[in-house]
């Protein structure tokens, strides 16, 4: 179906949103984010998951994912993600990454919130912190998807209950660092290392925190962020991811 030609009659239902990201069917449902057949195919990280920083598990044997393995210093306590990297959370990512659906990143924010009500550390989580853009890529994509995760999480767990305010401007990123995925592990740590920096500490100091980001994947990103954060005084860092890759 070309959804072109159906665009004027979308319009007069007031229904703005496109198509599936996932399957590409059109919506047709106002708030509608998925398709029914993709929301309940959803790949979600609910097998063996990595016991700091909750990574999905490849290996049975295991009970670490092979980056905390690797790094028994991950300045990382515990973790959370909603699904498992794959295409299905590609093609979402993709969505609310690089089609501007910022409404995407905020609808599955509130689908993770959901999850995370039933997460045994996140009552005791005083600040959400989102993963900064630095300022360029924020001007050039107009909004940081990752702050809009968080504002999705943050409205839906206040309407269970539970009210954890989000912290956008104690954390900056210094370096505009080149998209990660695809590019080797070690130059992504070289990469993020320095990248970013707490620019307001008192918010921070003895607080638990929870950084919100889209995908982990080699965990460089999120590792440069909590060492930060920590630096500054934070009691403790918890990750709270979209997608991870698991392995
Ligand atoms: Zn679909
Ligand atoms: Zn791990």
């Amino acid at each position: 179906m070309n959804t072109k030609k159906l665009e004027p009659l979308k319009r007069l239902l007031l229904i703005d949103n496109d198509r599936c990201p996932v399957c590409k069917k059109i919506l047709w449902k106002k708030e509608q984010y998925l398709c029914g057949q993709c929301q309940r195919a959803l790949p979600k990280n609910d097998a063996r998951t990595c016991r700091r920083c909750g990574r999905p598990l490849i290996s049975d044997d295991a009970d670490l994912c092979q980056t905390c393995r690797s790094n028994g210093d991950r300045p990382v306590d515990r973790g959370w993600v909603w699904l498992v990297y794959g295409r299905t959370a590609e093609q979402i990512a993709a969505g609310f990454k690089f089609k501007h659906q910022k409404t995407l990143a905020f609808w599955a924010g509130t689908q993770m919130a959901a999850g995370l009500a039933d997460c045994p550390w996140i009552g005791g989580i005083d600040v959400l912190v989102p993963v900064p853009l630095h300022p360029n890529r924020l001007a050039e994509r107009g909004y940081n998807q990752s702050e809009q995760l968080a504002a999705g999480i943050a409205a839906a767990l206040k309407a269970k209950g539970l009210d954890i305010p989000m912290d956008t401007g104690c954390l900056k990123r210094l370096v505009d660092t080149p998209h990660q995925l695809g590019q080797p592990a070690a130059f992504r740590l070289k990469n993020v290392k320095s990248a970013f920096a707490v620019a307001e500490a008192e918010g921070i100091r003895g607080k638990q925190i929870a950084l919100v980001d889209d995908v982990m994947t080699t965990g460089a990103t999120l590792d440069a962020c909590a060492a930060a954060l920590k630096a500054a005084g934070a009691s403790s860092v918890a990750l709270i991811t979209f997608s991870a890759v698991a392995s």
